[in-house]
């Protein structure tokens, strides 16, 4: 039997399903075949700047489930230089302000899984932003496999990549 604490764990570790394959698995890394606007992958991307990108996760565990990954392809978050740490912090930051306005959730889970015994299914590293609601189905529900998606990525693409462009832009010029 498994005990609810290890229950909770799995939960908010095991969501690495980023399945951007269009077909069979290619040779190489996958972030990086989105990074080079590949044929072999799915691009959700909706925003990419400053050596970044923020993407949308093909089968999120919530509406709005976002992953930030840098465009080169380091598997340790000690392999960011000082301007990539800024970087990414100034991504996920933009992306919570983004995800605030479009989604209003209550409450979010950041963070990476780094290796595969971690649950990290893509070496090259990247962060989840799990958008979380008052209201979600029970965790068993989620283990039986019958999440049910409010809203499917493809169709939240256009209206983030918008959010994402003007959000940054009132960022910018913010004094
Ligand atoms: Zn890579």
């Amino acid at each position: 039997m498994v005990g609810y604490a290890r229950t909770s764990m799995e939960y908010f570790f095991n969501f690495e399903k980023i399945a951007y394959l269009k077909g069979k698995r290619p040779e190489g890394c996958i972030l990086c075949l989105i990074r080079d606007h590949s044929d072999l992958v799915q691009d959700l991307t909706v925003y990419s700047q400053d050596g970044f990108s923020v993407s949308l996760n093909l089968y999120p565990y919530n509406p709005g489930h976002l992953i930030v990954f840098p465009h080169r392809h380091c598997t340790d978050l000690r392999e960011f230089h000082i301007d990539e740490q800024l970087a990414l912090h100034k991504t996920l930051s933009l992306a919570l302000s983004v995800l605030d306005q479009e989604y209003h959730p209550s409450g979010y889970n950041i963070g990476c899984n780094m290796g595969l015994n971690a649950g990290a299914s893509i070496e090259h590293i990247h962060y989840h932003i799990i958008p979380r609601y008052p209201r979600e189905i029970g965790i068993a529900e989620l283990f039986a496999g019958k999440r049910v998606l409010v809203e499917h990525p493809l169709d939240s693409m256009e209206r983030l990549q918008r959010a994402f462009a003007e959000k940054a832009e009132e960022t910018a010029n913010q004094p």
